[in-house]
């Protein structure tokens, strides 16, 4: 996907951003999954984590503690990072993109663990 065609660069370009610093936006997930549902994206469009190495490392880094400072920022003490590979693992947009969930209890469990657990009680 060419950054021309992507939303997410879109709203990397004219969204409505809750903390943008050195290449990196956070803004709210239209479709929340949990009381706080945050989505982080770097600026520089890559289509997925895969192409991770393409990021020069000391970007990459920057991008995980851009992830935990948005978190400290929103006074979130435990929550959880996701980051979805592929369309099967549920990645519907194509430009690479963290999931900040937090807020209200998300139980102890990842959602896949927890669907597999209730699919082998069938
Ligand atoms: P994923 O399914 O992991 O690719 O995540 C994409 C996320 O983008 C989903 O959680 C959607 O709810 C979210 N999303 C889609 N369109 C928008 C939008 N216009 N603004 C904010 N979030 C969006
Ligand atoms: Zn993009």
């Amino acid at each position: 996907m060419s950054p021309n065609d992507c939303l997410f660069c879109e709203l990397v370009r004219s969204g409505s951003h809750i903390r943008q610093a050195d290449g990196f936006v956070a803004f709210e997930d239209i479709n929340p999954k949990a009381e706080v549902h945050i989505l982080i994206v770097p600026e520089r469009h890559i289509d997925t984590f895969r192409q991770i190495g393409e990021l020069p490392p000391e970007e990459a880094l920057r991008m995980l503690v851009f992830i935990a400072d948005t978190a400290r920022a929103l006074s979130l003490e435990d929550y959880r990072v996701l980051c979805t590979v592929g369309s099967s693992a549920g990645q519907t947009v194509f430009h690479l993109h963290w999931h900040l969930l937090g807020g209200r209890d998300l139980g102890g469990r990842l959602p896949a663990l927890a669907l597999a657990e209730a699919e082998g009680e069938d």
